[in-house]
């Protein structure tokens, strides 16, 4: 809840309106307890817990990588679910990436995600306590959130706007629009809806080709849009934002990693200012496709620079404790 609907609940108790900024910081500290909010009366803080629930995640497993210092963590959510967090140490802070549903009915053809279908949206409290716990956990002080997870956020949007406002608010976790990146597979309607609210977060889209034809054999998303309308309403959320699409590419050998590709990304995105980040596919054995060659990456990457497209290698990270979207619930759901 936010504090203005905290101050209209406790107002039909009779309580002052200041007690409900108060449990607001608390919640926004990350307690999970009306116990330990040891500014409020006793008899207040058993009133509450009788009332209201606070969800709260349990650690399921947890995997820090020997390489990189990249931890992941699988929860358990309250029914019994599990959903995956990881937490990335960078020189400019901490960043998290967070899970947006309980699987994903998208379908990539590339994505351990997809692969159960999806079996409920989270709600925008267990979005936040996988911020403010993954925080606590690992001693860390989070400054970044990439909702890059398990899910697709724009098929969850209501309940990620409110997750927005309650991790963005000055009394809460207080972490600003311009440290969060919101990764989608091309929802138009999505996409128009998030720029109506106009906040200044970065959009990033999961492009993966720039044609019709190898981008339908990756995403089935693509045979209800095409890329064309995608192209449309990245131009459409930029006029009305003001905020530069990022362009997600996994690269594929032999599928979107050839000359032909870069040359058609080329010819859709220059001069609009975009910016491509290339990731080698992380190899997902139940989808048999295979990363490129580093070497094709680099040329790839080269290609696009010199037409004119800013593109960056991502780094990969916690590559040993199977960071990428959806490895480690997957992992979880083929144990005995
Ligand atoms: N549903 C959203 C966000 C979650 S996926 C979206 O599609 O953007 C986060 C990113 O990981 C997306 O760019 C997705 O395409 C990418 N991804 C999924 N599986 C991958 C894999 N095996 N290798 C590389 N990237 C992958």
């Amino acid at each position: 809840m936010l504090p203005e609907e905290l101050t209209v609940d406790f107002a039909a108790m009779g309580l002052p309106s200041y007690r409900a900024g108060q449990v607001f910081r608390w919640l926004g500290r990350g307690v999970r307890s009306f116990g330990e909010m040891s500014d409020l009366p006793k008899a207040l803080r058993g009133q509450l817990d009788a009332l209201y629930d606070i969800t709260s995640l349990e650690v399921l497993r947890r995997q820090v990588s020997k390489l990189d210092g990249t931890e992941k963590f699988l929860w358990r959510l309250p029914d019994g679910e599990s959903v995956e967090t990881v937490l990335m140490r960078y020189k400019h802070g901490n960043s998290v990436c967070i899970s947006s549903q309980v699987g994903c009915r998208m379908g990539c053809a590339f994505c351990a995600s997809t692969i159960g279908g999806k079996v409920r949206d989270l709600t925008a409290s267990e979005m936040l306590e996988e911020v403010l716990r993954t925080g606590q956990e690992a001693g860390a002080d989070i400054s970044h959130i990439v909702l890059m997870g398990i899910g697709e956020p724009l098929d969850n949007l209501d309940n990620v706007l409110r997750f927005l406002r309650l991790v963005n608010h000055p009394d809460g976790a207080n972490i600003g629009m311009r440290h969060i990146s919101l990764s989608t597979c091309g929802l138009i309607e999505g996409i128009d809806k998030l720029a109506s609210h106009n906040l200044q977060l970065t959009l990033s889209v999961s492009l993966h080709a720039p044609d019709d034809e190898t981008r339908s054999k990756l995403m089935p998303v693509n045979r209800a849009y095409g890329v064309d309308a995608l192209y449309d309403a990245c131009e459409r959320y930029f006029a009305k934002t003001g905020r530069r699409i990022s362009f997600e590419y996994a690269m594929v050998r032999d599928v979107n990693d050839t000359p032909r590709h870069a040359a058609m990304l080329i010819r859709r995105l220059k001069g609009t200012g975009a910016h491509v980040n290339l990731i080698r596919l992380n190899y997902v054995s139940e989808r048999g496709l295979i990363p490129s060659e580093e070497e094709t990456v680099r040329t790839f990457a080269r290609t696009l620079t010199e037409g004119g497209v800013n593109a960056t290698v991502r780094r990969r990270l916690g590559s040993d404790i199977d960071a990428a979207c959806g490895q480690l619930r997957r992992g979880e759901m083929r144990r005995p």
